[in-house]
């Protein structure tokens, strides 16, 4: 089997750009995703990518819309040739909230791209993959509130439990296809995801210091950090890992 080309979403920053610029170095043509809005961040992500002599495209998508997802796959088999790495790393955070004032709006807006989104990008990646019958790799974003829950976080917890629950479920439909189905689940790493955890300023700032104070390592974990891990993840190499969510954490949580 041989792995060329991956798609990784919400990539136009953060944890997502370090995946897409780490696995253009690794030698994949990368399809890169983010949502309409992010074109601009996406354009110049994929001229520094197009100029290390590797080919990359655009997709301005919503990974919770699953028409816009088929379209994105189909459109990524056209243009790239195949697909076999999908990383299903879009994402948002949601406001440190006590449960019982959580809006069932904030619930369906951080299920609906969290979990939802992930689920569809596994859905069509996978059928491409079957279709192509050459194996391939899907990774998901699960985080340390997918392994244990915590206070005032609800909501961004249980989006990211899903995320666990339909990677070893999916792990063990599709190993008969050859595609492998594992998750990262990154600590505190250092991006503006934070900034949707408090609407005040500086609040945010305080929670950060707080868990990076708790942190073994005593700092916040880089964006390339995580790259470093799909990018195993994402190889060869990996055949044999399945179903995972490997914890990257600084040794914030063991588990
Ligand atoms: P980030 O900097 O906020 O980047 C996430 C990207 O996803 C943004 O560009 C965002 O665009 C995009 N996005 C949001 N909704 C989307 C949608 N419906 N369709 C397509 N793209 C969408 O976040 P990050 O810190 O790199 O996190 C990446 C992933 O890792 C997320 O799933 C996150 O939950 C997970 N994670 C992060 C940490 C951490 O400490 N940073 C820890 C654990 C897990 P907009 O800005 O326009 O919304």
């Amino acid at each position: 089997m041989s792995l060329r080309i991956a798609l990784i979403t919400g990539a136009s920053r953060g944890i997502g750009a370090a995946i897409a610029r780490r696995l253009a170095k690794d030698g994949f043509d990368v399809a890169i995703n983010d949502l309409p809005t992010q074109t601009p961040a996406l354009e110049s992500l994929r001229e520094e990518i197009v100029s290390q002599g590797r080919r990359a495209y655009i997709h301005t998508t919503d990974v919770a819309e699953a028409s816009e997802v088929k379209n994105m796959v189909d459109s990524t088999l056209k243009t790239l040739g195949g697909l076999d790495v999908m990383v299903a790393n879009a994402g948002i955070g949601s406001l440190l909230t006590p449960l019982t004032e959580c809006s069932e709006d904030a619930w369906d807006k951080v299920m609906r791209i969290n979990a939802r989104g992930v689920f569809l990008c596994y859905k069509y990646a996978a059928q491409a993959m079957i279709a192509q019958g050459r194996g391939g790799r899907l990774i998901g974003a699960s985080s340390l509130a997918g392994k244990q829950g915590s206070g005032y976080s609800s909501i961004y917890c249980a989006s990211k439990f899903a995320v666990r629950g339909l990677t070893q479920s999916a792990a063990q439909e599709l190993a008969k296809h050859g595609i492998t189905v594992n998750a990262y689940a990154p600590g505190i790493i250092d991006t503006t995801i934070f900034d949707a955890f408090s609407p005040e300023e500086g609040v945010g700032a305080d929670v950060l210091n707080e868990l990076v104070k708790k942190t073994p390592v005593g700092r916040l974990g880089k964006p390339h950090e995580i790259a470093s891990l799909v990018s195993y993840l994402a190889s060869q190499e990996s055949a044999f890992m399945t179903g995972q969510t490997i914890s990257i954490n600084g040794g914030l949580f063991f588990d």
